[in-house]
């Protein structure tokens, strides 16, 4: 049975991606942390970036990293752990991302209890106001970790651009180098990852202006969707559509463009706007708003125009496109980031791998 509407993922554009990717950073004795959390920790893609050479995978759901227990590779926990999950964190990663001490400290029970020792990357605000303790702080929060049991400090880390859209350059990044070396001099012990952020460091990759003490970035959307997210700009060589999202027509019909009545909002509590262009070939396809958003896809016909979007149906214009679409036809679309996020948690939404 053929399912819609899919998405259809190709695995070895993955693979590609990833590679072309670790073999830039390894030019700059870079490591990649593979990122699953934008398609839920899907085993074969994670797969794919295994093969491709990252050195860790990671995730910020628990429930996502618990697919991946198969695959021998070690895994990072990106989002700052919740107290109330530290067994599990302790018990199905090897890495978390942190920046409080009583959550570090709960981390350590929950260590000792599974008689492991569970690393930790400190994370350090370089500005962007997401998580990381500030700059000042450093140094008495790494005083602080290394009296607890069960933990070692194994690096620090920054996550830019994320919130605040704070680029990473090479000065906030010799920021996060200069804190590094201070720790590691004070306290005598070396740390053997910094972690200079994510697809938004890519660019600086690209011009080799990385300070070299930097040694892992965290990669998703540059690996998936082949794009930097400082500026988001192409990532040459590599592919923008390994995701290809299919969906099924179900009316086709030439209606007018501006509806009939008195207008007031939509199911959103939005008032849209509509402009008179005449009667036009309209067709609804069977997805939504509850497994896309609207912007963040487009149509691989160019000539296919999105109108708008409930819940369940998606209007779209064909009245210029060169193709005869029939009722039962599918419409293929490119998307974005904010889409592949809603398309993968969609239940509704069949994942077909492509081989
Ligand atoms: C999501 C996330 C990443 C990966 O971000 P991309 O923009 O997809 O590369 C890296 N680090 C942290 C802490 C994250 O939450």
């Amino acid at each position: 049975m053929e399912i819609y509407p899919r998405i259809e993922i190709d695995i070895n554009k993955i693979k590609h991606n990833t590679q072309v990717l670790v073999g830039l950073a390894k030019e700059s004795n870079i490591n990649i942390t593979g990122i699953t959390k934008v398609f839920c920790g899907l085993k074969e893609i994670a797969h794919a970036m295994v093969a491709g050479g990252v050195t860790m995978l990671g995730d910020s759901r628990v429930e996502n990293i618990k697919k991946l227990e198969s695959i021998d590779i070690k895994k990072l926990f990106l989002r700052l752990p919740m107290i109330s999950q530290a067994m599990e964190i302790v018990k199905y990663t090897d890495i978390s991302l942190n920046s409080e001490i009583s959550t570090i400290k709960a981390l350590g029970e929950a260590a000792l209890k599974l008689n492991k020792v569970h690393s930790i990357i400190l994370m350090i605000d370089l500005g962007d106001l997401r998580e990381g303790v500030l700059i000042k702080d450093a140094l008495k929060t790494v005083e602080a970790i290394l009296k607890i049991e069960g933990i070692k400090l194994i690096g620090l880390g920054t996550n830019l651009t994320c919130y605040g859209g704070v680029i990473p350059q090479k000065d906030n990044l010799e920021i996060l180098v200069d804190i590094n070396k201070k720790i590691e001099s004070k306290f005598n012990i070396s740390l053997s990852i910094v972690s200079g952020g994510n697809s938004s460091s890519l660019y600086l990759l690209e011009k080799k202006e990385i300070p070299s003490r930097i040694n892992n970035l965290r990669l998703g959307e540059a690996i998936v969707l082949g794009r930097e997210t400082a500026f988001g700009n192409r990532i040459s060589n590599t592919y923008e559509d390994a995701f290809i999202l299919k969906a099924e027509i179900i009316e086709l019909k030439e209606k007018p463009s501006v509806p009939t009545g008195t207008l007031g909002v939509n199911a959103f509590g939005e008032k849209p706007n509509f402009e008179d262009k005449g009667i036009r070939k309209r067709a609804i396809l069977a997805i939504g708003r509850q497994d896309i958003s609207v912007e963040d896809i487009a149509p691989k016909d160019s000539k296919v125009g999105i109108i708008g979007a409930s819940s369940d149906h998606l209007i779209v214009d064909i009245t210029d496109c060169s193709h005869k679409y029939t009722v039962g036809d599918k419409l293929d679309f490119t998307i974005n980031y904010g889409s592949l996020l809603k398309i993968m948690s969609s239940e509704y939404v069949y994942k077909k791998f492509i081989k």
